[in-house]
């Protein structure tokens, strides 16, 4: 397995890739790689000739007062783990090379950016696109993987593509989870040992919903009123957000069914966690 960290390099590798008639995907990450990137770069290895995995902690999509400067890095023991999930080249470039002096071209995707992370991270889904619209650009992919652990930025991107007519296919991957239910994500490192057990509120709160709906109950606000009960006996959990939506449009829906979206933001301390399910599916 080989890094290249210039966009040039890696274009012209892409160029040399596509004229060979091979096909590439691509799975984007910040790095800190677990399992659930693993899961989207396996599933990669099976859809294209050539398999890139980028790692880089994308600047604009931090807020001023979150956490890009405490975001774990270690990519040494990420490129050990992609090239164990058959990755044949890691793109790792600088901050400086993707965002060059000058730079002010920006992507941004309108509604379905407002609710949820938008509403609670402004500016998030435009440093999203932006990055991914550019390496897109830059790396050529055929197919791009994604996890539905980030469910808004995964609709978000398809409608992107869509609207932009970028002819590459995305596919969308399962949430990947700790055995007790946590969902996996690089910022489960920030957790001290008590925070990582209150942290399991946000998975049984999912699973108490999916539950009750199994159970017949359709009406939003009396599951939500249990999500909410179910987070709120951690006194260190915060509620960003706690949204039932529809899991095509997150327009907010007052009835669930089996395809309705169940969304949470908590913060477990310092540490915002988030998670979700469709609430008919096993997850
Ligand atoms: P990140 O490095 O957190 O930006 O994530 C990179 C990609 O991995 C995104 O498409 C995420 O949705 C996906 N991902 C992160 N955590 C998980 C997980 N637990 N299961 C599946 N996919 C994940």
């Amino acid at each position: 397995m080989h890094i290249i960290e210039t966009v040039a390099e890696m274009q012209a590798f892409s160029r040399e890739a596509r004229k060979a008639s091979k096909s590439i995907a691509l799975v984007p990450t910040m790095g800190y790689l677990h399992e659930g990137h693993a899961s989207l770069m396996r599933e990669g290895r099976t859809r294209a000739d050539i398999l890139v995995a980028s790692i880089f902690v994308n600047p604009t999509q931090f807020g001023p007062t979150e956490d890009f400067d405490a975001y774990p890095r270690d990519l040494e023991r990420d490129t050990d783990v992609a090239a164990a999930a058959g990755v044949d080249m890691v793109f790792a470039p600088t901050a400086r090379e993707m965002y060059p002096q000058g730079f002010q071209t920006y992507v941004n995707v309108e509604e379905l950016t407002l609710p949820l992370c938008g509403a609670s991270r402004p500016g998030h889904f435009r440093g999203v696109t932006t990055v991914v619209a550019k390496l897109f650009n830059i790396v050529m992919p055929h197919v791009a993987l994604f996890g539905k652990k980030d469910f808004q930025q995964l609709a978000v991107i398809r409608r992107m593509v869509t609207d932009l007519n970028m002819d590459i296919d995305i596919v969308g991957m399962p949430i990947i989870r700790e055995s007790d239910g946590l969902a996996m994500s690089s910022r489960n490192a920030y957790l001290t040992p008590e925070e990582r057990k209150d942290a399991l509120c946000l998975s049984a709160a999912l699973r108490a919903a999916r539950m009750l709906l199994g159970g017949g109950e359709r009406s939003v606000a009396v599951l939500k009123e249990e999500v909410l009960r179910i987070i709120g006996e951690v006194p260190e959990a915060q509620i960003a957000y706690a949204d039932f939506r529809d899991g095509d449009t997150l327009e907010a829906v007052e009835t669930a069914d089996g395809r309705t979206l169940l969304a949470l933001a908590v913060k477990i301390g310092k540490t915002r966690l988030i998670d979700n399910c469709i609430l008919g599916e096993e997850n």
